[in-house]
């Protein structure tokens, strides 16, 4: 092809300069996309291709409105695009040219309709890891430290970044970069050079900032990486961006990525939404309360003082029901303030946004009239909560508003009747100008009606002819003689006088004259908007902050929560405690739970389906709850505070969700194991599952040593290996407890009540007889599971005594012993070496090899981990083996 000049050639180089997917470039009234370009975003968008000739050759074409751009913007950018846009200028000769103005982003992009916020992360490894994380929409900016990749990677699932920039180090980290979900942009590296970074900070934030900040190079460089980047896109923000904060791991509640998603926080394990503990107990009234309460939820906090407010706020708000009501009537008119901050900022915020912030300011006020009212919540720390940002300054903002916008204005700034009368001397005069030439048009029919006495004359203007006057056919022919006529519809004619043209230019002149001053005017208003971005984020925070405690009140109200005492100390008592978003959906039985110094794991069994990971996740929910300063769902709740809640799900609940793999299992218990302590709370919903049993049964053994015996955290493990109940008789701080079942009639009724002890029977291979195993197949594996329980032996380590312990399980061996070994077992028979194996092969003896293998069959199956399709299969395969000999 050869080289494509004019427009397309313009095209074709602003498109390779600019870092970017697409680029859409200004012709005229369009935002054109030639090429290549035109033809993706025919295809995503659903956009007509034309063909465009230049110099011989033809190109694909595909354009949109300028007015309509954003919405394409929008979806392009959502779809992972990086969008290069080049506006049109005039040049002093006379002509066009064109610039890239702005590369839009997923992390840059400031039109979004998603209520979630929008951070964009930067990631950066040296010594440990620092981090970076603002939200161009709202001005929120944010620096943490990690110590190491899995630290690293609980800040950037906390945040969810829908764009991050790796550093030049991570760059190569594939076990990091596969991790996370959103975009990856590789941004300069000079940009995250620590000293230019370290410039950037102070630039932005003050001289002072970094080491007020007293974070790490990395986390520094981290920030100067993406205010490079957030300048570079020319998203024109960075105004906005007035405050950096520190985000301390200390100060929050560790929650890792597998956490989160386990106790289905924000998202069902299925990812959805419904069903999600964000989505049972959100009942804010704005966008930028659920963002909040997303964010208290991702974020538990530690810090006694802070959560004992916010339940004392919780508290007043949920007795003070009718104050509450009208609470958030009112807070149902706020608008999102932080994002209309960031608007105005970057100067796209229109007049109808610059009446959303009045209209939002005047809410504190009404809010503040509300609380200082009613005597519940007048003595709550709500009321110090609402005088922190600057009331006087928010008054005086929202006044001066309320005087210069008009009522209703329009949804454009440059064609007037944005401002109020008296807000500006000479747009008055103006204005008075311009209404005293449309009154003239206005009287003009009826003028020439009597002036000339003719009917049915009415006056109008369109795009060709402008004004004009028109007559009815009838009379046209009695039109005086000034009129001179412009055009002979079917039924009328259209006329223009001299004077009527003279008004009409007059009208043209006043009517752009006023659309420039208003515009003038409301750009400057805006911009005095844009300065006070920080006023803005602290009210549009402080009404945040009172719709999700107003929300969390009318949860409490609603379901019956209570508030829960909180203590520094190790113990953890929850009676009648119900799972915060199951109780919504069954008719829910309570339970209780009680830890202490001297009982701090709790292994908890009970049959397939009977409410063991239920129990777990509803303790860990309550924690949770308990810790952004929530009310939870419990008759009586003392709570010592944790530092961290960390779970492992186990196989079954893990295959719904698709991701389960033995290394997936392990690693995530390895990372229990490294980084839980002892004021921490971890759940174990089945650990060793996804190998051998007997490779499962031990590490499933010395995770429980090494938790209680060195970690000392807070434990629940729920376990289908019914040999580690035994651990209870030799570690003192563990107990056991089960899911009550009752059985009868060979029908097994869940009673979903906890109990003390270990569950008295083992019911895989109870399902197996339910199922329809032969009874000889079932007897028979009743006494192989008894002699592996009671001849094996297998030593408790930490019992308090020097001397381990004997007891249980044998895992060493892993075989039969003895006979059934010798003719033909396939496992080691180094057990052999065990003395008392006397009546090891005894039963198995009498049986010819068919039913052997039935029998070996049967005892590796795992019943949980099996598809019942699949184990149907095989039940029938022994039969046919049985029936066959
Ligand atoms: P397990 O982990 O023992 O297999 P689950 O915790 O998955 O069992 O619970 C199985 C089913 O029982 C779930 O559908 C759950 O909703 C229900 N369930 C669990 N605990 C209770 C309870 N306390 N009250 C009512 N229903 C419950
Ligand atoms: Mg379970």
């Amino acid at each position: 092809m050869p080289e494509a000049t004019g427009i397309v050639g313009e095209f074709l180089s602003l498109r390779e300069e600019a870092d970017a997917d697409l680029l859409a470039m200004q012709c005229g009234d369009f935002y054109e996309f030639f090429a290549e370009d035109a033809e993706l975003v025919a295809e995503e968008l659903d956009l007509k291709v034309s063909q465009k000739s230049s110099h011989g050759s033809s190109y694909p074409m595909a354009g949109v409105p300028v007015d309509d751009l954003t919405p394409y913007l929008k979806a392009l950018v959502e779809r992972g695009y990086r969008v290069a846009v080049a506006d049109q200028y005039d040049t002093d000769d006379g002509g066009h040219a064109r610039e890239v103005v702005r590369v839009v982003t997923p992390g840059t992009l400031l039109e979004t309709s998603d209520a979630d916020a929008q951070y964009l992360a930067a990631v950066v490894a040296g010594e440990g890891y620092g981090l970076a994380f603002a939200d161009v929409t709202t001005g929120r900016f944010l620096v943490a430290d990690a110590e190491d990749r899995g630290e690293a990677l609980t800040e950037l699932y906390r945040f969810s970044p829908v764009e991050t920039l790796p550093g030049p180090e991570v760059r190569t980290d594939d076990d990091l970069l596969s991790e996370l979900d959103g975009t990856l942009t590789l941004h300069e590296t000079e940009a995250f050079a620590p000293k230019r970074a370290a410039h950037a900070v102070g630039e932005q934030f003050g001289r002072e900032t970094v080491d007020r900040l007293d974070v790490s190079r990395e986390a520094i460089a981290a920030a100067g990486a993406v205010l490079a980047y957030v300048e570079e896109t020319g998203a024109g923000v960075l105004a906005s961006m007035t405050r950096i904060g520190a985000h301390h791991g200390d100060d929050h509640v560790t929650l890792d990525a597998t956490t989160q998603r386990n106790l289905e926080l924000t998202e069902t394990m299925h990812g959805e939404s419904e069903g999600s503990l964000f989505s049972t107990i959100d009942h804010t009234e704005t966008s930028a309360g659920g963002r909040l309460l997303k964010e208290w939820l991702c974020r538990p906090r530690r810090s006694p003082a802070l959560l004992e407010e916010r339940l004392a706020c919780v508290e007043g708000l949920s007795t003070a029901a009718m104050a509450r009501e009208e609470l958030r009537d009112r807070l149902g008119e706020a608008y999102d303030l932080e994002r209309l901050a960031s608007r105005a900022t970057h100067g796209s915020a229109d007049a109808r946004d610059l009446v959303a912030v009045q209209e939002t300011l005047a809410v504190l006020p009404a809010v503040a009239d509300v609380v200082s009212s009613t005597p519940d919540l007048a003595d709550s720390p709500l009321t110090d909560r609402l005088e922190e940002p600057d009331r006087e300054a928010a008054g005086a903002l929202c006044r001066e508003l309320e005087e210069a916008i008009a009522e209703d204005p329009p949804s454009t700034v440059t064609q007037g009747e944005l401002l109020r009368r008296g807000y500006d001397p000479d747009l008055d005069e103006v204005i008075e100008r311009h209404e005293a030439v449309q009154a003239w048009f206005d009287g003009l029919a009826d003028r020439e009606k009597r002036r000339h006495g003719l009917s049915h004359v009415t006056v109008d203007r369109n795009t060709t002819d402008g004004y004009y006057v028109q007559v009815g056919k009838s009379a046209a022919d009695g039109v005086p003689e000034e009129y001179d006529e412009i055009k002979t519809l079917k039924n009328s004619k259209r006329f223009t006088t001299d004077e009527l043209e003279e008004k009409e230019r007059e009208l043209l002149g006043l009517e752009e004259q006023r659309g420039e001053l208003e515009y003038d005017l409301f750009a400057e208003l805006r911009d005095r908007v844009g300065e006070r971005a920080e006023l803005l984020q602290d009210v549009g925070r402080t009404l945040a902050e009172v719709d999700v405690l107003a929300g969390l009140a009318t949860h409490a109200a609603e379901n019956r929560w209570i508030r829960p005492d909180l203590h520094a100390g190790e113990g953890l008592s929850i009676q009648a405690g119900r799972h915060p978003v199951v109780e919504g959906t069954t008719e829910f039985v309570p339970n209780d739970v009680a830890l202490d110094d001297d009982r701090r794991f709790l292994i908890v069994t009970g049959p397939n389906m009977s409410g063991k990971s239920t129990y777990m996740r509803q303790v860990a929910c309550i924690v949770l709850l308990a810790q952004i300063g929530s009310f939870v769902p419990a008759r009586e709740a003392e709570i010592g505070l944790v530092d961290g809640i960390f779970t492992r799900v186990g196989a079954l609940d893990e295959l719904a969700g698709g991701r389960s793999t033995f290394m997936v299992e392990m690693s995530e218990l390895s990372n229990i194991l490294h980084s839980a302590t002892e004021d921490s709370l971890v759940i174990l919903d089945e650990v060793g599952r996804g190998t051998a049993t007997y490779d499962g049964i031990s590490i499933a053994w010395a995770a429980t040593e090494y938790l209680h015996n060195e970690v000392g955290a807070k434990t629940l493990f729920a376990t289908h290996y019914h040999e580690l109940t035994g651990l209870a008789d030799h570690l003192p701080r563990v107990g056991n407890v089960h899911v009550a079942a009752e059985e009868r009639e060979g029908e097994v009724t869940f009673l979903r009540t906890i109990r003390e002890g270990p569950t008295d029977r083992s019911y895989g291979i109870h399902v197996a007889d339910l199922a329809g195993v032969p009874g000889p197949v079932v007897s028979r594996s009743r006494e192989v599971l008894d002699r592996l329980r009671d001849e094996k032996a297998i030593e408790a380590r930490g019992g308090g005594d020097d001397e381990p312990v004997q007891t249980v399980f044998d895992v060493g061996s892993g075989s039969f012993r003895g006979p059934a070994n010798a003719d033909g077992g396939e496992r080691p028979a180094e057990s052999r070496s065990s003395p008392e194996s006397s009546d090891g092969g005894e039963s198995t003896e009498g049986l010819d090899p068919d039913a052997k293998r039935v029998l070996e069959d049967l005892e590796g199956i795992d019943v949980a981990e099996t598809a019942p399709i699949e184990l149907l299969s095989k039940v029938s395969e022994w039969q046919r083996t049985l029936e066959d000999r």
